[in-house]
């Protein structure tokens, strides 16, 4: 939006004070204001009769005021007023507590229109505290505003009234008429003097499509920008190779959905420009295959890949897998995390610098920091969550323009992926491997305790292993100590002679791999964790899990644990210890338990937590929206998607002039977050 740049104080009635407020709302400019978008409205525009309203939900009444009585002093020394009022079909009274203000605007023979709810104290109708307007000037809709201490929604509306009354259609609107004309939209003008002041349900919903539109148009415009960006760049080319050998010393079969996200990358890989790939799948659905197929097709082409993983823990595993899937074909796997003494590291920089090493496996820092390598083709990420888009973008333009896959574990409702993700392509595995089960979830208090371990003890007399995850609870027991407490009642109350092992995050990390690795090779029968097992951790004979405390986890986070079993051919069992009360943790428990599906859990993490949480602009690298819902648009942002696109296809950087406004719109929402800016 052209213009309103200048500071919120320039605007009457708004004095050092109220700036203050608006401070704190993050406005500073009068056009944030007048993008300070209502919450909700008001509607004074739906009347009904008196007898009609609700005790319970608000509604308007539009009536005469007969006549005003005196005011009345009640108990603890308060005022009450009340006024006859009549909706021309029944007498009733409007009263008000305290607010003389109010009582005192009301004028006897005019008509108003009240909102509020209804009582029915001694056979009377009453409104209590109702707000309302004159007749005869009748806003139908009022806004109400997101506030702070001090401010009120009227305050708000006034000021905003003032800029919006210098909006007119002159204004310049940066979508094109033609745009508006085939998607149907208002002009911008229309929008903003109908999103704060609707003239009627009809005009408030055009200026929200309006106005969501733009913004979602905006979004894409800006990811696709930057997806095309990294397009442009030239990269490594990778003709294909044959797979035979990798697929040879795989001990299974890969399914279908593996091998076309296979199939999806190996094509990118030999198309000259760089790939910029999501592999998007469930937890167990097998993602490292794809990722390693893709290594050794850069390996056998001469380029080094790097392999990056959130935590020491998970690139020590994936170290160890890489090297089960490519060592026999030739394929030379490296590891490199900060823990690793200084000469280690110095000895593994040297040989990815000398082309040594194909895959140098390690923690983000790897890449990010001086690490060289010979001839770096691929860059893979996993569990890419916490990563940005700024940061895809930083990785892209690094040195020979790697080709870059991320692999998510975090699985996202597809509409929500094309936002989240629309600087990427994405291949979904949508199939788990063959003969996975679902595991059987249980939701039980503490006092289960003793029942609960002979079932587990069931399964480890079976032959195999489980997980007890206990997340620090005790104010000031150190982590180390709590688990050791933990694990040593369970020792000896419930599950003598069997072999419990720890893993917490205050061990070095040679010794986490040591536990790793016993567990792994079947050494431990009860491996008793702190979080540490969160992502990515993968014993296949590890059956069963229990999760204490766990209403101190998101549904994401469970369904991440739960994904660390189930992981074999064997029937298994996540049990959740809680007694928490409170409804928003049993709802978690009750989603875990009735569904495996990744999918539906995030969709119903994302409903329990709010998109503003899920979304949070630092987690991701978006920038944040100001009336767009990324979980009730999609319609639109579905139409949004493919009008940047076409957009894209005629004025590749919108350098056309009818798109400038565009243009200045995709600048002010990734300014903060564009790495290099747009040009
Ligand atoms: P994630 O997608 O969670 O990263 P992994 O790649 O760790 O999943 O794979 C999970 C487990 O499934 C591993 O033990 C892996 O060896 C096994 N696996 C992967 N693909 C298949 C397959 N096609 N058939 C059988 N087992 C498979
Ligand atoms: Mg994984």
């Amino acid at each position: 939006m052209r213009g309103f740049e200048q500071d919120i104080q320039f605007l009457k009635g708004v004095g050092p004070k109220r700036a203050e407020l608006y401070h704190k709302l993050g406005i500073e400019t009068v056009r944030d204001l007048l993008t300070h978008y209502p919450r909700s409205y008001v509607n004074f525009a739906d009347t009904v009769r008196i007898f009609a309203l609700s005790e319970t939900e608000p509604g308007a009444v539009r009536a005469t005021v007969l006549r005003k009585g005196a005011a009345q002093r009640v108990s603890g020394g308060r005022m009450l007023y009340k006024a006859a009022a009549s909706d021309g079909f029944t007498n009733f009274e409007v009263v008000f507590f305290g607010n003389a203000y109010a009582f005192d605007a009301l004028i006897e023979g005019e008509d108003y229109v009240f909102y509020g709810k209804a009582s029915r104290g001694g056979g009377r109708y009453q409104m209590l505290s109702p707000q309302y307007q004159k007749a005869d000037r009748l806003l139908p809709m009022q806004p109400v505003y997101r506030l702070t201490e001090g401010l009120t929604s009227k305050m708000v509306a006034s000021n905003v009234a003032q800029i919006v009354e210098k909006v007119s259609d002159s204004m310049y609107d940066p979508l094109p008429d033609a745009l508006r004309a085939s998607h149907g939209l208002c002009h911008l003008s229309f929008a903003l003097h109908n999103i704060h002041f609707p003239e009627n349900e009809n005009a408030l919903e055009a200026a929200r499509k309006r106005l969501i539109f733009e913004e979602l148009l905006t979004l894409q415009l800006g990811l696709f920008l930057l997806k095309g960006r990294c397009r442009k760049q030239t990269a490594c080319t990778m003709p294909r190779t044959p797979l035979d050998a990798f697929f040879a010393g795989l001990p299974f079969t890969p399914t279908g959905a593996q091998l076309r996200a296979i199939e999806q990358g190996c094509a990118d890989l030999g198309r000259g420009v760089p790939m910029n790939r999501l592999v998007q799948g469930d937890v167990g659905s097998g993602k490292t295959v794809v990722a390693a197929a893709l290594c050794y097709t850069a390996a056998k082409n001469g380029f080094q890949s790097a392999v990056m993983a959130p935590t020491e823990i998970l690139a020590e595993q994936h170290y160890h897998t890489f090297e089960k899937l490519l060592a026999s074909c030739g394929v030379r796997v490296g590891l490199l995390t900060g823990s690793m003494t200084a000469a280690q590291k110095k000895n593994v920089r040297r040989q990815a610098a000398q082309g040594e090493l194909d895959v140098l496996v390690g923690t983000h820092a790897l890449v990010q920091q001086d690490t060289v390598f010979g001839s770096l083709g691929l860059v893979v990420t996993d569990e890419q969550h916490r990563f940005g888009v700024a940061q895809r973008a930083a990785l892209a333009g690094k040195g020979g323009n790697p080709h870059v896959l991320v692999m998510s574990a975090t699985p996202i409702p597809r509409t929500l992926a094309l936002i989240l993700y629309g600087d990427l392509d994405v291949s979904v595995i949508d199939e788990l491997p063959p003969g996975r089960r679902q595991v059987k979830t249980y939701a039980v208090g503490s006092d289960k305790r003793e029942r609960m371990f002979r079932f587990i003890r069931s399964f480890l007399e079976q032959g195999r292993q489980a997980y007890v995850v206990c997340p620090l609870v005790e104010e000031g027991v150190s982590e180390l100590a709590s688990a050791e407490k933990y694990a040593a009642e369970v020792a000896g109350r419930y599950l003598a002679g069997y072999r419990i092992g720890i893993l917490h995050g205050r061990l070095a990390s040679s010794e986490k791999e040591a536990v790793m690795r016993a567990f792994s090779a079947g050494e431990i029968d009860l491996l008793v964790a702190t979080t540490v097992i969160e992502v990515g951790v993968d014993v296949p004979n590890a059956a069963a899990m229990v999760i204490e405390n766990a209403e101190r986890f998101g549904l994401s986070q469970l369904h991440q644990l739960r994904g660390r079993v189930g992981r074999g051919n064997y029937e298994s069992v996540c049990i959740l210890v809680t007694d928490a009360r409170n409804p928003q943790a049993k709802r978690r428990c009750q989603v875990m338990c009735a569904t495996g599906d990744g999918f539906l859990i995030a969709k119903e993490d994302l409903r329990l937590r709010g998109p503003g949480d899920f979304f949070g602009s630092k987690q991701h690298g978006l920038p944040a929206l100001k009336i767009a819902d990324m979980l009730e648009d999609t319609a639109l942002l579905a139409e949004a998607q493919s009008e940047a696109q076409d957009i894209l296809r005629r004025s590749p950087d919108l350098e056309e002039q009818q798109f400038a406004g565009l243009r200045e719109n995709v600048h002010s929402l990734f300014g903060q977050c564009a790495p290099n800016g747009y040009n």
